[in-house]
């Protein structure tokens, strides 16, 4: 396993992070029931291979994953990192204390390594968490009292908040997403790693994407690598902003491979880098002209999610990663993060073709989407 310094925290951790987002579980009458004891089993494999970093959430696995990381704590506590989040649902540092404590309680331990404010942005940091007597103020009081160890965020707007959020001083550590597929946040993990601060980088496999097989990503580094996961990971890994890649393992099988691709000191030459760098421009290009993802044509009067289709459509046209896109175009819909209908609620109605700047002939395309991922 490979370590690095975890920006100015005086800690090094591995370059492989466990992430506690999808432990093996089994439908059970419609339900997912979780495999408690693989779950624990699998997280401490990771640590024997010298993972240790682990991160939760309190709402991951329905609300299990804390409970089952606490487990899998038990004899590794002194040896291993463990980060959770605190969602910022108001402005109040006494109900952000109550969650903290909640969490310290599921996790059945006196601290937390690295402690996140969750999935924040620029206007929540201002509105609700850098306010009199608000979430900040009460963190820095749990740190004092040594249940937090050190102050984090997790990020999910533009970039630019990024900087801004790092610019505060107020945290060590930042958790954001990046990957082959999705570089925004590459100048703001530069500007992460310049200020001091450590980078856990998410979704290094583009929420699993990049670990389908696919002859186009694979075929980045012909003969180099065994999968589509592997050069994920590594060209995560050779960002030296980076300080580690959270994988979302849920067998055995996935920490074993992962454990061993982070352990391969040889990081990827120049030469490595401006090659897949190439590859992925041309990829990405040949995506634009299918669909940029502007959302201009937004809203669609009968609710046709227009640009997640044609991202779908991409990911099978230009990526090879068809079965990942079937799955997720048969979600559109059904939760949250994808909402909106499928190309088969479209009436032809014209209206989104007035608005788009590609001048992309929407109707037809979506109907060749619907039958290719349908
Ligand atoms: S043509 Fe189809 S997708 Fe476009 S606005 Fe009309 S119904 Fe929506
Ligand atoms: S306006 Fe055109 S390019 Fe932009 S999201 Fe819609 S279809 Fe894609």
């Amino acid at each position: 396993m490979q370590y690095r310094p975890f920006g100015r925290t005086g800690i090094n951790i591995s370059t492989l992070g466990f992430g506690a987002m999808r432990l093996p579980s089994n439908p059970v009458d419609g339900k997912t029931v979780y495999d408690e004891e693989l779950g624990i089993q699998i997280i401490q494999r990771a640590f024997e291979l010298g993972v240790n970093y682990v991160d939760t959430a309190p709402y991951y696995c329905d609300g299990e994953s804390e409970v089952i990381v606490g487990k899998a704590l038990k004899g590794w506590r002194d040896k291993v990192y463990l980060s959770t989040k605190n969602p910022i649902e108001d402005s109040s540092g006494a109900n952000w204390r109550e969650r903290l404590e909640k969490s310290l309680r599921k996790l059945d331990t006196d601290h937390i390594d690295f402690y996140h404010m969750w999935g924040i942005d620029w206007e929540t940091y201002e509105k609700s968490i850098d306010v009199p007597n608000g979430p900040l103020a009460e963190a820095f009081r749990a740190k004092e009292e040594g249940l937090i160890r050190h102050v984090s965020f997790s990020f999910h707007d533009v970039p630019e908040s990024m900087i801004r959020l790092i610019d505060t001083g107020h945290f060590e550590t930042v958790l954001c997403q990046y990957n082959l597929l999705d570089r925004a946040n590459e100048q703001a993990i530069a500007h992460a790693h310049e200020k001091g601060l450590g980078v856990v980088v998410m979704g290094p496999v583009a929420g699993g994407r990049l670990g389908m097989p696919s002859a186009a990503i694979k075929n980045l580094l012909p003969g180099k690598i065994n999968s589509s996961a592997e050069i994920a990971l590594r060209f995560v890994m050779a960002n030296q902003g980076v300080t580690c890649a959270l994988s979302g393992m849920s067998s055995m099988a996935m920490v074993e491979e992962n454990a061993r691709v982070a352990s391969n000191a040889a990081p990827l030459t120049a030469a490595e880098l401006l090659q897949i760098e190439n590859s992925m421009n041309e990829n990405k290009k040949l995506a634009d002209l299918y669909c940029t993802g502007c959302k201009y044509c937004m809203p669609c009067p009968f609710d046709v999610n227009i640009p997640l289709i044609f991202e779908l459509m991409n990911q099978h046209r230009v990526y090879g990663l068809t079965e990942h896109a079937r799955e997720q175009y048969a979600q559109i819909g059904k939760n949250e993060w994808m909402p909106g209908k499928n190309a088969e609620a479209c009436t032809e109605c014209g209206l989104c073709e007035t608005k788009c700047p590609q001048s992309i002939e929407i109707r037809r395309q979506l109907k060749e989407s619907h039958a290719a991922l349908g």
